[in-house]
């Protein structure tokens, strides 16, 4: 599985006064199985380019491929590719609107013909990895609290076993409790499943804790692709990205220099420093 870019290039309103150069030529693969942060400023791009992955939005001109197949070629089956490239929007708990939490979590799978019978169980499953209990399932959705409106939508998307998950700034306006929740969560169905997860946020520290590679929009442009821990623990990359290096990239550079560490133990590392010092 994989997703290739070839001079990517996105206008909104093209020809009009309102014309906007959202994408501007991207180059970029997605191979099987990563952890991606996309990060960028408001406004850069984040989302009109996530949208090309599962061919919501067609590019404005280049290529983009899945599995080496053209998702625009004239007999490619959009449809299946969005089953397989699961992407959940940014506030998806605005898109309940089911009167019950199963019904909801069926909805998607259910008018892409999958059977009323296979729906449901896929439904259950989801609700069950999201931590939904069945007590919940004959809910009103506007009956939950907020975390657990994101995980019933989130749980709408996995309903179709997605091999590529991509969430569209799923933590903005969390609390810390929800959002460590839903990292484990996230975390867990990569790990466990080797779903190649992409997630957007356009806070560097969450990118930092969660992703394995790293692409940052500006402008519309790629302009940097590489490995998250190589991004901030070069300060010549943070300065030259204009990033604000992550209080965990800090300490290392100041504190452990010495050992080697991923971000993830980082993390461990740094709330026993905390601890410590508290
Ligand atoms: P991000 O997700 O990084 O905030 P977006 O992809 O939403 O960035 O936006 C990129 C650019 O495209 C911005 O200038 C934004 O105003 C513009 N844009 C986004 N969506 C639309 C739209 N539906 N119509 C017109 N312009 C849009
Ligand atoms: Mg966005």
């Amino acid at each position: 599985m994989s997703i290739e870019l070839k001079n990517v290039t996105y206008t909104y309103s093209p020809g009009t006064a309102y014309e906007i150069h959202a994408l501007k030529d991207i180059n970029l693969s997605i191979p099987d199985g990563q952890f991606i942060g996309i990060i960028g400023h408001t406004g850069s791009g984040k989302s009109t380019l996530i949208q090309h992955f599962n061919a919501l939005i067609r590019p404005t001109s280049g290529t983009i491929t899945y599995n080496g197949e053209d998702i625009w070629g004239e007999k490619y089956d959009r449809r299946a590719l969005r089953s397989e490239v699961g992407l959940v929007f940014q506030y998806p708990e605005y898109q309940l609107f089911e009167s019950t939490v199963l019904a909801d979590v069926m909805y998607g799978t259910l008018n892409s013909g999958m059977s009323k019978a296979e729906a449901e169980q896929a439904a259950r499953e989801a609700l069950a990895l999201v931590n939904i209990s069945e007590e919940y399932f004959e809910y009103s959705p506007f009956d939950l609290s907020g975390g657990q409106k994101k995980r019933v939508a989130l749980a709408g998307i996995l309903a179709y076993k997605p091999e590529i998950l991509i969430l569209d700034e799923p933590v903005a306006g969390m609390d810390p409790k929800s959002k460590r929740e839903l990292f484990a969560l996230i975390r867990r169905l990569h790990e466990e499943r080797n779903i190649t997860v992409i997630f957007v946020s356009h806070d560097m520290k969450d990118v930092y804790e969660i992703a394995d590679r790293i692409l940052v929009m500006g402008q519309g442009k790629l302009v940097y692709d590489g490995a998250v821990d190589q991004a901030f623990g070069t300060p010549e990359i943070v300065e030259k990205l204009g990033l604000e290096m992550p209080e965990m990239a800090m300490f290392r550079e100041a504190l452990l220099p010495e050992i080697r560490l991923t971000a993830r133990s980082m993390a461990g590392v740094i709330d026993e420093l905390r601890d410590y010092i508290q």
